[in-house]
């Protein structure tokens, strides 16, 4: 899960990172209160889980408490790749000498945290990292030993970053551990021309993993990325939402993403992916056909089962039970295998629900909802 710019900072904060005075609203007028508080002149910053806010005017200075009014009325609202501003952060404003970039990110690959830090902070360091390279320090960082004074030191003078960062360097490592984060970014990281150093904006992405102890970040999540996830995510389904027009509901992730590439091999695109994983009972069933057949952009819907540990009469008698509380308003195209799968087709054929229809094979079936999807 990643956290709004408000909740990194907060973080931060708590692990003694210098951050900007600032507070959080929906409301233009509450930011006219709040930029009086915080002496007039404040920066407007559009709350959204996506960088570049700056380059998209989601990020603007506001000479006085009406103007930050005014400002707070246009961000709010705006649309930023994709994600509707619903707050608005008020920092007070800081007088910037020099910006720079530190990060933490997973290695997954290498099984290690990797540090990158960059004196050229502020602009996207992608960019940065495609036109000049060597502007940016990666130092790999052993999660066991962590980030030792020595360590701190080692980022810093890789990337060209003055002494006093080192501390913060430690620190926002020490908040990555404690908040088992996956990544932790500062841009910029700043010096004042008073020569503080200040974190300006943060991302941060737990390990989802670690949701159960890390359960305070998500309270305010007013923007989540798709309705239907947050649906899903409620009644524990993995769900993920994609833009195409197949429904597809399988047991097990494995199964599942190869279940996208064929409806994808076969020229449809897949409208989602979602796991019932490996007891798919009648209400597991009737949860994930109620999800998807509440996406609109859904055509038909593919259950692809290979029956292991649940079998395919249980699938089956799932299947039917969910239709007796879900009304199916798609075609549905059910590919029952593996354990007890001729016992889990007979169910089917006896229900001889007039949208439900029966392939054997994963190919064939996958074909066949292609088809519906891209005729319908
Ligand atoms: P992003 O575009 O989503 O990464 O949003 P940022 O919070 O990083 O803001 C973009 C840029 O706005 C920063 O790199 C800064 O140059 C500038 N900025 C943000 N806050 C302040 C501030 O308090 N004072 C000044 N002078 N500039 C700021
Ligand atoms: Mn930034």
């Amino acid at each position: 899960m990643d956290l709004y710019e408000h909740q990194a900072r907060e973080l931060f904060a708590e692990h003694g990172i210098l951050v900007p005075r600032a507070e959080v609203t929906d409301s233009p007028k509450q930011a006219r209160d709040i930029a009086r508080g915080l002496g007039g002149r404040v920066v407007v910053k559009a709350q959204v889980k996506t960088g570049g806010r700056g380059k998209a005017g989601g990020v603007k200075l506001a000479a006085d408490p009406a103007a930050a009014e005014l400002t707070a009325r246009q961000i709010l609202g705006m649309h930023i790749k994709g994600h509707t501003v619903g707050k608005v952060m008020l920092a007070q404003p800081v007088d910037i000498e020099t910006e720079f970039y530190v990060s933490y990110v997973l290695d997954r690959a290498a099984g290690r945290f990797l540090a990158i830090a960059s004196a050229e902070g502020g602009m996207d360091i992608e960019d940065v990292a495609a036109t000049r390279p060597e502007a940016v320090a990666r130092v790999p960082v052993d999660p066991a030993e962590g980030v030792t004074s020595a360590k701190a030191g080692e980022i810093a003078e890789a990337a060209g970053l003055p002494p006093q960062t080192v501390d913060v360097i430690i620190r926002l490592w020490e908040g990555l551990v404690r908040e088992d984060a996956l990544l932790v970014e500062v841009n910029p990281l700043v010096r004042t021309r008073q020569g503080q150093i200040l974190a300006l904006d943060g991302k941060v992405t737990l390990d989802d993993n670690a949701r159960f102890r890390q359960a305070r970040w998500g309270a305010d999540d007013v923007e989540h990325e798709d309705s239907l996830e947050a649906a899903a995510a409620a009644k524990g389904l993995n769900y993920v939402k994609l833009d195409g027009e197949v429904g597809i509901i399988g047991n097990g992730a494995g199964l599942v993403m190869s279940t996208l590439d064929v409806v994808a091999g076969c020229g449809a695109r897949p409208a989602n992916f979602l796991d019932i994983g490996g007891g798919a009972s009648a209400q597991v069933m009737a949860d994930g056909l109620s999800v998807i057949l509440s996406d609109p952009a859904v055509k038909s819907v593919f259950v692809n089962v290979f029956g292991g540990i649940t079998a395919c009469d249980a699938v089956a008698d799932g299947i039917v039970q969910a239709l007796e509380t879900v009304r199916l308003t798609k075609p549905l195209v059910v590919r029952l295998d593996g354990n007890n799968a001729a016992r889990g087709r007979a169910v089917l054929d006896e229900y001889a629900h007039p949208l439900v229809q029966q392939a054997t094979t994963m190919d064939g079936a996958a074909a066949r909802a292609a088809e519906l999807a891209t005729t319908a």
